[in-house]
């Protein structure tokens, strides 16, 4: 096997095999299918980043570890899709939907933290966190490997460190905020983000992470009936590299004395179509009350683990 057999939460031995090549094989498929009937045509090659290409949306199973839940994805194929290949126009289309989906969530987060608080966000894509940060009051910075998807944050006003978190060290102050929305379920070492989080941030430092809802893969993923809410929050053939359930999110912060003081059922933020049809905008109002597919984590930093 290509990763090697040992749970990166618990550290458990001999992970066992929850969905097989063949299933994921199905569901992938099932994805094409599914995107390929909404949008009404085969997707281009620049469409069909986040809607049927993923940097791990490839053929592979799914392992499980018996101990604390973990889902980890066995890929055949290491040869990844390049994950940068973004069309301005798109970005531009799609960026007002994202800022709206963060808008949606102030009354969850604006209360945590001051006017003027140092933020960090780790993966800011497109940037609609960061507008959103700065409309409550925030002085946000993004760190983002991608080249496309930066240059196109700072034109929206962002600012933006071509940088992985491992390289980064603030200039002025510690981030009194680090927040992981999509990206902490697809890195090879989570517990490394967490100790670098955890060497960075303030005292008493908030850390957000955003991550799909194993549990809820795994109740769903075998029931046919259930593909559409799958598709809409991109979790046809789970393409991600770890899956985390509410415990072993909760028990892998804990252990990095992050202690846990919000957890919010979620969605996905918005559905990567890049025109909303009628049938698209239906049936994703009718998925978005089925709250569970992702998942949302709150919590501080302290100074001993618990
Ligand atoms: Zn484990």
């Amino acid at each position: 096997m290509s990763r090697e057999n040992t749970c990166p939460v618990c550290g458990t031995r001999g992970l066992s095999v929850e969905v097989p090549y063949r299933s994921i094989l199905r569901e992938n498929e099932l994805r094409e299918a599914f995107v390929v009937q909404r949008l009404g045509h085969q997707p281009e090659e620049l469409e069909a980043m986040d809607l049927t290409r993923f940097m791990h949306g490839g053929p592979g199973r799914i392992l499980r570890c018996r101990e604390c839940g973990l889902l980890v994805r066995d890929e055949a194929d290491q040869s990844h899709y390049e994950a940068d290949m973004y069309d301005s126009a798109l970005m531009s289309h799609l960026y007002p939907r994202y800022v709206r989906a963060f808008e949606q969530k102030r009354d969850q987060y604006q209360p945590l933290l001051r006017n003027r608080a140092a933020v960090l966000e780790i993966g800011s894509h497109l940037g609609a966190f960061l507008q959103a940060g700065e409309e409550w009051g925030w002085s946000p910075i993004g760190l983002d490997i991608g080249a496309a998807t930066s240059a196109f944050a700072r034109r929206q006003g962002g600012t933006v460190k071509r940088l992985t978190l491992d390289d980064y060290s603030p200039k002025l102050r510690r981030p009194e905020a680090i927040f992981i929305w999509n990206c902490f379920e697809q890195l090879d070492d989570p517990a490394a983000a967490l100790r670098k989080s955890q060497e960075l941030l303030d005292r008493h430092g908030l850390l957000v992470v955003r991550v799909p809802n194993a549990e809820y893969y795994r109740a769903m993923h075998s029931k046919n009936s259930q593909a559409k809410p799958l598709a809409y929050n991109n979790l046809l053939g789970f393409p991600y590299l770890h899956g985390f359930t509410p415990q072993s999110l909760s028990r892998l912060l804990r252990a990095h004395r992050f202690q846990p003081i919000q957890t919010h059922n979620s969605t996905l933020l918005t559905p990567p179509y890049p025109d909303m049809s009628r049938r698209v905008n239906d049936e994703w109002r009718q998925v978005r009350r089925t709250e569970g597919p992702w998942l949302e984590v709150a919590c501080i930093k302290t100074e001993t683990s618990s």
